[in-house]
């Protein structure tokens, strides 16, 4: 992995996606590099080019956040959109353990994404703002096929063994299960253990399709030799399928663009996270 120090002007960013005020991404590039992943369109430079081997480490990040926080008013910051907050450079740089702390302390609601272990080193900081603070685990497939789609990241046991850890901390957690590729992942097999995870751990799941984007679809097709492109019948059988699992196993299950409805329609929901 190359490792480049970078400085920023700003560390909040207004959030793209409908469930979050604010995005902070600490890194810009991810080493876990999986080929699926959308935030490779949204970025631009070496990052983007050489995905999954570069890594930009934006090192003036507290101080900037420091001063932001002040002047914004409190909301939901993702962490993060486009890069895995908890990815290796995290063990040396610290940057989301210090951003989370601050976010928490200033009166924003901190939800965190990652397929990282690393994130149970931040327990104690979770904890402490344990009514503002949730984590969501990403797990595509209990199965070996993960190191197809997913070459860099931790395994789907070590995920799983994270959110255990997490809520057996008092930690809130959520699992996405995401995205369901056509012919990748797409069998009981994949994500009835993930269904019951869920259960076991008591978390929220949060299913979604993939949704074809340039890059992500030349990989996949050039990689596996599959044609990613969901059909939407294909996507309500197994939809369908995780929805009576969720039912059998008692799992809260959402499906994003739902939730997504759902935020909109409750106006985002701020006041939800905060009262
Ligand atoms: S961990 Fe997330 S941000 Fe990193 S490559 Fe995978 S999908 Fe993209």
């Amino acid at each position: 992995m190359i490792v480049r120090e970078v400085r920023v002007k700003s560390a909040l960013s207004r959030s793209g996606l409908p469930e979050y005020d604010y995005a902070l991404n600490p890194y810009l590039g991810c080493w876990h590099g999986c080929i699926y992943c959308y935030a490779v369109d949204f970025i631009r430079g070496e990052p983007a080019e050489r995905w999954g081997e570069v890594v930009y480490v934006k090192v003036n990040l507290i101080e900037v956040l420091s001063k932001e926080v002040k002047r914004l008013r409190p909301g939901i910051v993702g962490v993060s959109t486009i890069t895995d907050p908890y990815q290796p450079v995290e063990s040396r740089y610290r940057l989301t353990r210090e951003a989370v702390k601050l976010l928490c302390a200033s009166g924003f609601h901190v939800s965190v994404q990652t397929k990282s272990a690393l994130v149970i080193r931040d327990i104690d900081v979770l904890r402490q703002c344990s009514d503002r603070a949730d984590v969501g685990l990403t797990i595509t497939t209990m199965r070996d096929t993960y190191r197809l789609i997913e070459p860099n990241a931790p395994s789907p046991v070590v995920r799983a063994a994270t959110v255990r850890k997490l809520a057996g901390a008092g930690v809130k957690t959520w699992i996405f299960l995401g995205p369901i590729i056509p012919g990748i992942n797409d069998t009981r097999l994949d994500y009835e253990p993930i269904v019951k995870l869920a259960s076991e751990t008591k978390s929220q799941l949060i299913i979604d399709r993939f949704r074809p984007r340039g890059v992500a679809v030349r990989l996949i097709r050039g990689r596996l030799g599959v044609d990613p492109t969901p059909s939407m019948k294909w996507w309500g059988e197994v939809r369908r399928s995780i929805e009576e699992l969720c039912s059998e196993y008692g799992v809260e299950c959402m499906a994003e663009e739902d939730e997504w409805r759902d935020r909109r329609a409750r106006g985002r929901s701020i006041l939800d996270y905060l009262g």
